[in-house]
């Protein structure tokens, strides 16, 4: 996995470009249906992704191209980044103009709400509890398991996740993490 994720970023960070001490970066709140959920990046890009420095706005014009990237976890670590910075004009207009298929914009979402309070909502933004039934509203292809779960598949006797925004339960005997927003509540 490293050495693919290495090969597609041409051994330099896929957000500046530098090519020093480039090592992956796992984006966090990944659903498990995403099979590509590291993007590689410089130490100067990891240290302000996961806070161990603080941001430098101008370091990130760099999201100028990196969130037109066709790579997902790239657009999804971008756009999150681009939120974070939105006192900047500049972020803000490239968030205007930012195009993200919708289970990127997902699952970039998926990484800026607040663990403790937010509640789980379906897609009519009904709450979801451990132990609901739901259906799902849309086709979901489950990468890490090779199918399709279709839509109007009922998933019954649901967990809740760690993550606000997913479920998890079984489909076809298959234990996923499923958007929580792609399910309604039977
Ligand atoms: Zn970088």
């Amino acid at each position: 996995m490293e050495d693919r994720v290495l090969t597609r970023a041409g051994h330099s960070c896929e957000f500046c470009g530098s090519k020093e001490l480039v090592a992956l970066y796992e984006v966090p709140f990944s659903p498990a249906s995403e099979a590509d959920t590291h993007v590689a990046a410089c130490q100067v890009c990891r240290d302000q992704l996961d806070g161990t420095a603080s941001l430098s706005p101008d370091h990130w014009r760099c999201l100028n191209d990196a969130i037109w990237s066709p790579v997902a976890p790239v657009q999804v670590v971008a756009w999150r980044m681009l939120h974070k910075l939105k006192s900047e004009s500049w972020a803000q207009d490239l968030l205007d103009i930012a195009y993200l298929e919708d289970t990127v914009k997902a699952w970039g979402e998926a990484g800026l709400v607040d663990l403790d309070r937010e509640p789980t909502l379906d897609c009519n933004g009904v709450a979801l509890s451990a132990g609901d039934n739901v259906h799902l509203v849309k086709d979901l292809n489950v990468k890490g398991a090779g199918f399709t779960a279709k839509r109007g598949t009922p998933v019954r006797n649901i967990s809740l996740s760690d993550n606000p925004l997913h479920i998890e339960g079984r489909v076809n005997g298959t234990r996923i993490v499923i958007i929580a927003a792609y399910t309604k509540k039977s």
